[in-house]
């Protein structure tokens, strides 16, 4: 079939970047059937296990601008401005992620924003949503899907383009594992994680300060807090599975948290049955290639957690799943609704961005469970910090190029080591002035940076 005709075109999966993909092709006149193993949680309510709360920064609300739900979603989020690092002892050091202060990441939740993407789909003309719909099989050569619904049957529709958005364990995936040319990982971190909640307090207030990303770094555990709008927390404890085991008697779990977090014991008032109810659940990288398969009657692409799912630790995994639908939307805008070349040149694009921020992420673990809390560390981000203020524009951190920037993460590593010498250089004193500001000084730090 030429693809330049209206093919049929099959999304595997209602999550946040599947949506978000079904809209935008349907905005382009395509006609798309969106397939979600779920019933529709807009009904049902989320599912248990999955993490509730989002970081949404810079990348993930421009996607959502372009379907008109940045507006709508920032008005439904709590803004964190910087990380608030819990010690053993209790106390509190707040460390802004911007140098002026101002820029902030963002707690959505989970469920709303999926609400919200399914809403706007569902509105949308052109695109069908159906729920109870498990992909069970997909056959590239003959173009055939195979569903198990809800009510038990089998449905085998056709299509001519699949966009698999079904998550990190892709059953359209599954499709391609054992072709010759495909190369696939997973790789699980020792730690996994479980969610516990920080009620709001009895008179209504937030436990904690609301404006910011709680970390209670312990080196071979770690706990996170977002806050929700409901005046609770979702709390995010990583620890190495076996060790969550250890912990058999209510007493036992009490006296881990009293020892190891004094100050959110108390306020974690459920901590008990949320951490023997909750599940523990994996964090895993999947890289894979190529995400771009043809049969004789289908050609299969890979987007978001199904093509390159990353650990959570710089809260990109939605981000980029989203920026993902993005690129594929502005592929095909290039292409001129050419699909082959379209989705060549967007997982052309986008693979070494993945893997970057892939690296990223596993980095910034180490970062938030060890690194933050060292004398080094702290002095390294105000000196950066101090940097930013006296050159604007010319020395960002790394947190804010991911975070604050829709710059391609690929390119992050190469500017910061750029940055990096010529911080190293002017330490040296080969910038004198530098740190005074003034033109001179900009200049200088341009010549090196360009090094
Ligand atoms: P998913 O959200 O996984 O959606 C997949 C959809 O496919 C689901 O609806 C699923 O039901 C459906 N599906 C699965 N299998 C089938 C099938 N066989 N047939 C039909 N449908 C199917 N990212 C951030 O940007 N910021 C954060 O703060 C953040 N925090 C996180 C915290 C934790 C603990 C974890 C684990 C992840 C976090 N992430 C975060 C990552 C983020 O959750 C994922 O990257 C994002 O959800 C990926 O979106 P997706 O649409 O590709 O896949």
């Amino acid at each position: 079939m030429p693809m330049t005709d209206q093919p049929r075109i099959a999304v595997v999966g209602t999550g946040l970047a599947g949506c978000l993909l079904a809209t935008l092709l349907a905005r382009r006149g395509l006609e798309v059937t969106v397939y979600e193993r779920r019933e529709d949680p807009r009904r049902t309510g989320p599912e248990r296990g999955r993490s509730i709360n989002l970081a949404v920064s810079a990348r993930g609300l421009d996607a959502l601008e372009r379907v008109g739900l940045r507006e709508e979603s920032l008005g439904r989020a709590l803004p964190m401005h910087g990380r608030m690092i819990h010690s053993v002892a209790g106390a509190e050091s707040f460390r802004p992620y911007s140098a002026d202060r101002q820029r902030a990441i963002n707690s959505i939740s989970r469920a709303e924003l999926n609400a919200s993407l399914l809403d706007v789909a569902e509105k949308t003309p052109g695109v069908t949503l159906q729920f109870g719909y498990r992909l069970r099989e997909l056959n590239l050569d003959t173009g055939q899907l195979s569903f198990e619904t809800s009510d038990g049957h089998r449905r085998r529709p056709h299509a001519d383009i699949v966009l698999a958005t079904d998550g990190s364990y892709s059953a359209a995936r599954r499709a391609v594992t054992f072709r010759q040319d495909f190369t696939f990982s997973q790789d699980y971190l020792d730690a996994g994680y479980k969610e516990l909640t920080i009620p709001a307090t009895p008179d209504g207030e937030f436990a904690l300060d609301p404006d910011a990303l709680h970390i209670w770094p312990r080196g071979e555990s770690m706990m996170i807090a977002l806050p929700n709008l409901d005046r609770s927390f979702t709390c995010t404890l990583f620890w190495p599975k076996a060790d969550f085991a250890k912990l058999e008697t209510d007493a036992q779990i009490r006296d881990y948290f009293a020892r190891n977090y004094p100050d959110a014991a108390p306020v974690l008032l459920n901590l008990v049955e949320d951490f023997r109810q909750n599940p523990v659940g994996s964090l895993v990288t999947v890289k894979c290639w190529p995400w771009v398969h043809r049969g004789e009657r289908v050609t299969l692409a890979l987007v978001g957690d199904a093509a390159h799912a990353i650990v959570p630790f710089f809260g990109q995994g939605a981000n980029c799943a989203l920026e993902d639908c993005v690129e594929i939307d502005r592929c095909l805008d290039e292409s001129g609704g050419d699909w082959q070349r379209a989705l060549d040149t967007y997982q052309g694009r986008r693979k070494a961005n993945c893997d970057a921020i892939a690296e990223m992420a596993l980095d910034n673990f180490v970062e938030m469970r060890d690194r933050v809390n060292s004398r080094v560390f702290q002095a390294k981000t105000a000196a950066q910090h101090a940097l930013e203020r006296r050159l604007p524009g010319h020395y960002v951190s790394r947190y804010e190029l991911v975070s604050f920037t829709t710059m391609p993460y690929a390119q992050i590593p190469d500017r910061m080591r750029r940055q990096n010498r010529a911080t190293a250089a002017t330490a040296a004193g080969l910038g004198v002035g530098v740190v005074a500001g003034g033109s001179v000084a900009r200049a200088m730090w341009r010549r090196i940076r360009r090094r």
